[in-house]
C-alpha cells in the first residue's frame, strides 16, 4: 500500500506530543489515527476519541486476526494501530497523524515508505520528571519505568526525518507548523491544483 498522506509523531511520554498535535489540530483540518490499547483511561480521556481502550483479550485476538498495521507493547500495555484506522482516514485525502512510539514508526516506515517521521524530545531527563508528574499529579513506578524507557527511545534518533527539542512549547509549535507546512506543499495535495490551472493552457 502506498500511503502518501501519514506523518507520524514520536517521542517519550511527556515530551509534549499531544500538546503540540492538539495545537496542529486547531490551525488545520487533519485527520488522527486513533489507536487501540489496553491501559486504563488517564484523566478526561474518552474511549472512541483518544484512543480504543480494549481488554487484553481482545486486543490479543485483533493481533491473531493481523487487524493492525503495526502493534507495541510500550511501558507496560498493548498500543496498536489497526489498519481499518489507516485505510479508513488515509484514504480521505486529509493528512493521517499517528502518535505513536518508535517500535511503532519504525514498522510504519516499512509499510509505507513516504510517511514522515518527527521526534519530539524533552529538553531534559528532569524537566521530562517535571511534567509527567504536573501531568499526573502523582509520581509512582508506572511514572518511573516511562522515565527509564525515555532514553531508550531517544538513542534511536535516526530513524527520524525531524527532531524537536521541546523547550518551549510556542516555538517547537512553529518549528513543527514550517515541518507541516512544507508537507503539505508536496505534489500530491497540490497536483490537482496545478492540473486545473494547465487544462485549458493549449485552447
Ligand atoms: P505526551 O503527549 O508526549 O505524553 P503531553 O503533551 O501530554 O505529552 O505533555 C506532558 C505535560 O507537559 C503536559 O502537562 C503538558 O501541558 C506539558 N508540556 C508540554 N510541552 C511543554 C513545554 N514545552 N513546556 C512546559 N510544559 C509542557
Ligand atoms: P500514553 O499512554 O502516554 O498515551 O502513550 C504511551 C506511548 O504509547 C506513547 O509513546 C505513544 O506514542 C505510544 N502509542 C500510542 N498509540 C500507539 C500505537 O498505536 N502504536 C504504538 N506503537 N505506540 C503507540
Amino acid at each position: 500500500m502506498n500511503k502518501k498522506n501519514i506523518i507520524v509523531i514520536s517521542g517519550p511520554s511527556g515530551s509534549g506530543k499531544s500538546s503540540l498535535i492538539e495545537k496542529l489540530f486547531n490551525k488545520y483540518k487533519l485527520n488522527f489515527s486513533i489507536s487501540h490499547t489496553t491501559r486504563a483511561i488517564r484523566g478526561k480521556e474518552e474511549n472512541g476519541i483518544d484512543y480504543h481502550f480494549v481488554s487484553k483479550n481482545t486486543f490479543e485476538t485483533m493481533i491473531e486476526q493481523n487487524e493492525f498495521a503495526e502493534w507495541a507493547k510500550v511501558y507496560l500495555n498493548y498500543y496498536g494501530t489497526s489498519w481499518e484506522e489507516i485505510k479508513n482516514k488515509s484514504d480521505k485525502g486529509d493528512i493521517l497523524i499517528l502518535d505513536i512510539d518508535i517500535q511503532g514508526a519504525k514498522k510504519i516506515k516499512e509499510k509505507f515508505n513516504e510517511a514522515v517521521l518527527i521526534l519530539i524530545s524533552p529538553p531534559s531527563l528532569s524537566e521530562l520528571e517535571k511534567r509527567l508528574i504536573n501531568r499526573e499529579k502523582r509520581n509512582d513506578n508506572d511514572i518511573k519505568t516511562r522515565l527509564k524507557i525515555a532514553l531508550s527511545e531517544l538513542e534511536e534518533f535516526q530513524i527520524y526525518d525531524y527532531i524537536i527539542i521541546n523547550d518551549d512549547l510556542d516555538k517547537s509549535f512553529e518549528k513543527l507548523d514550517t515541518i507541516f507546512s512544507a508537507f503539505k506543499n508536496r505534489t500530491q495535495f497540490i497536483s490537482n491544483e496545478l492540473l486545473e490551472i494547465t487544462k485549458n493552457w493549449n485552447n
